[in-house]
């Protein structure tokens, strides 16, 4: 009896150890999953992982299940697990509902924000313009930080607690991609500008402006990315790096630009 107890006590805890390495691996690949440092597209190697993580393929197989149950990666028949690729129509559709959000978000922002949040609004757009000065590699990818905190800021400013929660998910979602983009260094430069004509109309309390700021921020950035996704559809994912994100941003770039 005392046997018995002994050994599924040791059972138990062997399952809570197996759970909370499954549960470390799974936040650790989403993490890079949602910054974009592992690409949509790309072979996640499990033997490669269960020896970067220091553990059986059983936790590791649990964690890759809870990503694909997510949709962050998927199996491919006698191929193993990717970094899940959304449809270029699919991106699309999220981005419109995303600008959409985001540009409710702005407007409820000039109307619901503290003088903190517009001083922290207008920190987060004075740290953007200092890296995209850089115009440097490293610039480039504390640029896309501090894009996101300035993009968070106008979230929080919307004092909709749901809205912030749906529009933070979605943007979330989107962000591997919105890296695409911002891989493009002339784009760095216009994102900083156009944030500061967003700053500018919340701080002057045009809620309508805002909104329209936002609306055209998010739409050429939107029509940038699917350009580069397009671009990119049919590269091969070994194939896939930052140099050729760069070469499809900036071929994208001028044409969309010029629609503005
Ligand atoms: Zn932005």
């Amino acid at each position: 009896m005392r046997e018995h107890a002994k050994s599924s006590n040791a059972a138990r805890a062997s399952s809570a150890e197996r759970t909370s390495s499954a549960g470390t691996i799974y936040k650790h690949l989403e993490r890079e999953i949602l910054s974009g440092r592992l690409l949509p597209g790309m072979s996640l190697n499990e033997v490669a992982l269960a020896e970067q993580f220091g553990v059986s393929k059983t936790p590791l197989r649990e964690a890759l299940l809870q990503l694909a149950a997510v949709n962050l990666i998927e199996f491919r028949p006698r191929q193993g697990a990717f970094v899940a690729e959304i449809p270029v129509s699919r991106i699309s559709q999220m981005f419109e509902v995303m600008i959409g959000l985001e540009a409710h978000c702005a407007s409820l922002s000039t109307e619901r924000m503290t003088m903190v949040e517009r001083k922290a609004l207008a920190r987060a757009a004075k740290e953007c313009d200092s890296w995209a000065d850089k115009g440097t590699e490293a610039g480039v990818d504390r640029f896309f930080d501090a894009d996101n905190a300035f993009h968070q800021i106008i979230f929080e400013g919307s004092h909709n607690a749901y809205l912030q929660e749906v529009a933070s998910n979605l943007h979330d979602r989107l962000t591997p991609y919105r890296r695409y983009r911002l891989q493009s260094p002339s784009r760095v430069k216009v994102s900083a500008e156009e944030h500061h004509r967003i700053l500018d109309a919340v701080l002057s309390g045009d809620a309508e402006r805002a909104a329209a700021e936002t609306h055209t921020h998010g739409t050429i950035e939107s029509a940038l990315l699917c350009d580069i996704v397009s671009s990119l559809t049919h590269s091969k994912v070994e194939g896939l790096t930052r140099e050729k994100l760069i070469t499809a941003g900036e071929k994208a770039l001028p044409r969309k630009a010029s629609h503005r």
